[in-house]
């Protein structure tokens, strides 16, 4: 079926309007109407063509919140008229030890998991296309169920990608009562792990190049702000950290957070640059133990835990809501860092 989107031709071209083809729903499908679709950084590292195997036309946008058209007969878990969620994937193996596990984000299968765009369809190989666009088609499998009221729908649309990347990686390395947690960053993802550390009660901390963003930071939730091109306050923590959650979209100096651990802390990357960090100093490392992890997204399961998480303490990002023929400007401030703190597309200015 046809289904209006928003695509980039290549990657020196503009996101704009484009027609693509959506699947007709099959027996184990949910046809979606996309209502809101957040902008997270990945959209625009995608769109730019600043990772490898971009494919063009590349329609982004994995933070989907949507009302739910029409069910395949095998549907049990949505009916149509509800309201429904996707995030990053689209389709894994599903009977790998990892998926069996819920971490359909590490799917050993023949495919791994399929990305919600520019992914490869399971066996099909042809394009993924995501959220900026009219309706998606989804496995029921990777449809997620949204508890939060009505008027909170837009602002839970970053909780599918914003919210679970940080989530993940924070339930894993168990930030809680007792640690103290760094988060580096105050994009879309920082301040969704500066609420979300907070709610689980840990010491949180946020790092920001923004000195302007040192008050949202506290209003967000952190304990303390640390301006972190300020060389002499950061050297003041170091071996303070149990755990540094870094969020930044642009490579830098990963030594000055592996300084701030403490032994055996582990500082975890979920920003995902274009060009590589420069090499960590192996010093700061071995002399107390420290380790440098990455983490990507989150699985099915943990999406949904943290989906009711968040509406059970009406947890939701803080937003700015443009129309999709905004989209380059909306790309542009996020490349200065100037979002408070992401911008979500109201579909319904796609004309159909
Ligand atoms: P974002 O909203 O643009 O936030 C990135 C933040 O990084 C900025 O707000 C800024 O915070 C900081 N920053 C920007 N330029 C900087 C610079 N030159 N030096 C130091 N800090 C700088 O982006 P996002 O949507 O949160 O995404 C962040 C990164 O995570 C992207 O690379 C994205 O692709 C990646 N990502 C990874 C996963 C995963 O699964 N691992 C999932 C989603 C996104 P301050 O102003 O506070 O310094
Ligand atoms: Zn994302
Ligand atoms: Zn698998």
């Amino acid at each position: 079926m046809h289904t209006r989107a928003y695509a980039a031709q290549s990657s020196s071209s503009p996101l704009a309007p484009h027609t693509i083809e959506r699947r007709e729903p099959g027996d184990r499908d949910v046809l979606i109407e996309v209502l809101y679709c957040g902008v997270c950084h990945s959209d625009l590292h995608a769109a730019r063509g600043e990772w490898d195997g971009i494919r063009y036309p590349c329609v982004p946008g994995h933070e989907i919140v949507g009302r739910v058209s029409a069910v395949g007969k095998a549907v049990s878990r949505v009916a149509p008229g509800a309201i429904a969620a996707v995030g990053c994937m689209v389709e894994s193996c599903r009977v790998c030890e990892a998926c069996k596990r819920g971490l359909e984000q590490y799917c050993d299968g023949p495919h791994g998991f399929t990305q919600t765009y520019n992914g490869w369809v399971q066996g099909g190989g042809e394009n993924t296309y995501g959220g900026y666009s009219r309706t998606i088609v989804v496995d029921e499998h990777f449809v997620l169920t949204v508890k939060h009221g009505a008027q909170q729908l837009a602002a839970v649309a970053p909780l599918l990608c914003a919210g679970i990347t940080t989530w993940s990686p924070l339930r894993h390395w168990q930030a809680g009562p007792g640690k103290t947690v760094g988060i580096v960053g105050i994009g879309g993802l920082g301040h969704m792990g500066v609420k979300l550390a907070r709610a689980l009660e840990a010491h949180v901390v946020a790092f920001t190049t923004s000195p302007a963003k040192g008050k949202e930071a506290l209003r967000l939730g952190a304990d303390e702000v640390i301006v972190s091109t300020d060389a002499a306050d950061m050297s003041r923590h170091t071996g303070r950290f149990d755990f540094i959650l870094d969020t930044v979209s642009v490579s830098h100096d990963l030594d000055a957070y592996v300084k701030l651990l403490k032994r055996d802390g582990t500082l975890t990357l979920v920003g995902a640059p274009a060009t590589p960090h420069p090499s960590p100093s192996i010093f700061n490392l071995l002399l107390r133990r420290r380790s440098i992890a990455g983490s990507a997204i989150g699985g099915i399961a943990e999406t949904q835990e943290m989906l009711d998480f968040c509406a059970s303490r009406n947890i939701v990002s803080d937003i700015e809501m443009i129309a999709m023929a905004d989209i380059e400007k909306a790309y542009a401030r996020l490349l200065r860092a100037d979002v408070r703190y992401r911008f979500v597309i109201d579909m319904q200015t796609l004309a159909s």
